[in-house]
């Protein structure tokens, strides 16, 4: 139980951090300092156009010393093993004198109030060590915002000095597609029975992965090796990569340490791999001129709604009537924006 004193401090150091100047907040972020870059992360986070402003200010001090990580996405069911993975994982990190930090997104929080990722503590013997830092759920209105806030806490993670940072998701919704926009590898994790649709995981997000882990192996060893095999066969029938890399089915227990050391091997392999041949800077550069365009896609549709949001309702209306096509009505919508009659 915390006393008086104890929350009058906590106060303390809350309003003493929101007043701290973009110089102050680079300085402790830098530093490594864990609840700075909370402090941090939070005025990303905030949609008061001060506190933007004093975001932009804080990202572009941070741009030039970010950059120096592994962005993993890893994503699967609620169920799959996503948390003991990332905790068990982590440790082998830390163990290895990495820093590592975990990004959750959560899709369900803003829609339904509730989280599928959960609110029990989850990875508490990560969480409790000096080298990890845990932020649960980004939420918000937009997906588009969603990313960018990830984005952005990506960069100031990698400005505070950690070296892996890990991006969670659930893979049921559309989130995946931006998680594989922020990252450099994407793992997907799947039980090990047959049927992707069963998982509830489309072909869209299978088609996205640069690795599938096929989780608790000890479960069902026999069922374990045929999912590995079926997945290398299905995984085989997709385009190859722009990057060369030619993804891997890999199978993992809580209870075999050397598989998630497998697990992790592949990664170094495929990061040595594409920074030599140059395409992970590549792919990170498109990745940056993707988010432009999003933004600006976001900004102008957020322009509209506020300027014309009578107008959309009713072209909308006429939309879901049929009473004109979606395109006519976008061209509507456009014409309205450019101010043509
Ligand atoms: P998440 O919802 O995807 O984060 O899944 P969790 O990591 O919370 O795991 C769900 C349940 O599966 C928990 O009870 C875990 O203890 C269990 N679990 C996770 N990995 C393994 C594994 O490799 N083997 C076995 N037998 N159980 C596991």
């Amino acid at each position: 139980m915390t006393t008086h004193n104890e929350n009058e401090w906590l106060r303390f150091r809350k309003e003493f951090k929101n007043s701290l100047s973009v110089e102050s907040l680079f300085a402790g972020i830098r530093s490594g300092d864990r609840s700075v870059l909370s402090s941090a992360i939070t005025l990303i986070e905030s949609t008061v156009a001060l506190d933007q402003e004093k975001a932009n200010a804080l990202i572009q001090h941070c741009i030039p010393v970010s950059g120096n990580s592994i962005r993993i996405g890893i994503t699967g069911v609620p169920g799959v093993g996503k948390s003991t993975f990332i905790e068990q994982l982590g440790i082998l990190l830390l163990t290895a004198g990495k820093k590592v930090a975990v990004l959750s997104i959560d899709p369900s929080s803003e829609r339904s109030h509730g989280s599928i990722l959960g609110d029990k503590t989850r990875m508490t013997q990560l969480a409790s060590s000096s080298n990890a830092y845990i932020r649960p759920t980004a939420s918000g209105n937009s997906l588009g915002g969603v990313a960018q806030r990830t984005r952005e806490s990506i960069i100031l993670c990698e400005a505070a000095g950690f070296d892996v940072i890990l991006i969670e998701t659930v893979g049921v919704g559309q989130s995946e597609t931006a998680v594989n926009a922020l990252t450099d590898f994407f793992l997907l994790l799947m039980l090990p029975v047959a049927g992707d649709e069963l998982q509830g995981i489309k072909r869209g997000i299978m088609e996205l992965a640069d690795a599938v882990v096929i989780t608790k192996a000890d479960e069902m060893p026999e069922k374990s090796k045929n999912a590995v095999q079926t997945y290398q066969k299905a995984l085989h029938l997709f385009p190859a990569k722009d990057s060369g890399w030619i993804p891997n089915v890999l199978s993992y227990s809580m209870f075999d340490s050397d598989s998630v050391k497998r697990v992790w091997n592949m990664i170094e392999t495929f990061e040595s791999q594409l920074v030599q041949s140059g395409f992970l800077e590549e792919r990170r550069k498109e990745q940056s001129v993707y988010w432009m365009k999003e933004s600006v896609k976001d900004m102008l549709w957020q322009h509209l709604l506020s300027q014309s949001s009578d107008f959309i309702e009713h072209i909308e209306k006429e939309v879901v009537l049929g009473k004109i096509s979606p395109y006519m009505a976008s061209q509507q919508i456009f014409n309205k924006l450019i101010g043509k009659k």
